[in-house]
């Protein structure tokens, strides 16, 4: 298990999620550093049905490669109306270099396409219509290559999906999402705000109890 002293590799390159991650473990006395400061890992195809089956994949390949502990982390948007999608193909979903806002589109025209689905009963905002129910899920996994040990955490965060976009915060699917208990979109909500209920913070507290 890992322990006060340690360094953990996060295997990201995203100097946000590192800073993230890095003042969470500072707490259990860990350091943390990211793939921006290790040679020669190569792109890991995400082949896994589920989150927390790509976290592990991620994290197992980079331990093999590396020989240290690694943290991964895969998260993503569930739709209801859509049957979940688009899931673990929510950064390629309108296609493989996708943008933030080609993805929100394709979720509009999908959801937008679906005429016989029943009305979702709880309001939106003024002015807004609320399309599906929807959740943002993510999985973390930390993965120990010396003695094969793996910790695992989900978080959760649910809310609606809204026929046009609000606020300009966050990223992704966040102006598209709408939170009914702060009554916003996650990409009007602060930075401290959104991690206190995000998926990701969830996931994050989740793993942290487990190993202290
Ligand atoms: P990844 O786990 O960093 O690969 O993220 C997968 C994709 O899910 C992102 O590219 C976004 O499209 C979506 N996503 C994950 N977390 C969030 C979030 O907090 N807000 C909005 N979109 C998210």
């Amino acid at each position: 298990m890992i322990a006060a002293g340690d360094t953990l590799l996060i295997a990201t390159r995203n100097a946000g999620k590192t800073k993230e991650f890095a003042q969470a473990f500072a707490a259990i006395g860990v350091t943390v550093k990211d793939l921006r400061e290790v040679d020669s890992i190569p792109e890991i195809d995400e082949t896994g049905t589920t989150f927390a089956e790509n976290a592990l994949i991620k994290a197992k390949t980079v331990a093999d490669l590396t020989g240290l502990p690694v943290l991964a982390d895969d998260s993503g948007l569930c739709v209801d109306a859509l049957g979940g999608d688009p899931g673990v193909y929510s950064a390629r979903y309108a296609g493989e270099k996708a943008t933030d806002s080609e993805n929100n589109a394709k979720l509009l025209r999908e959801l937008g396409a679906l005429s016989e689905r029943p009305a979702v009963e709880e309001e939106g905002p003024e002015g807004k219509r609320l399309l599906s129910s929807a959740r943002f899920v993510a999985s973390l996994v930390l993965y120990e290559p010396a003695t094969g040990e793996k910790t695992v955490a989900e978080g959760a965060v649910y809310g609606f999906i809204m026929d046009s976009a609000s606020g300009e915060g966050g990223f992704g699917y966040d102006p598209l999402f709408y939170v009914p208990e702060f009554r916003q979109s996650m990409a009007e909500m602060s930075v401290a705000q959104k991690n206190k209920i995000s998926h990701r913070g969830q996931a994050l507290r989740a793993l942290l109890e487990k190993l202290r």
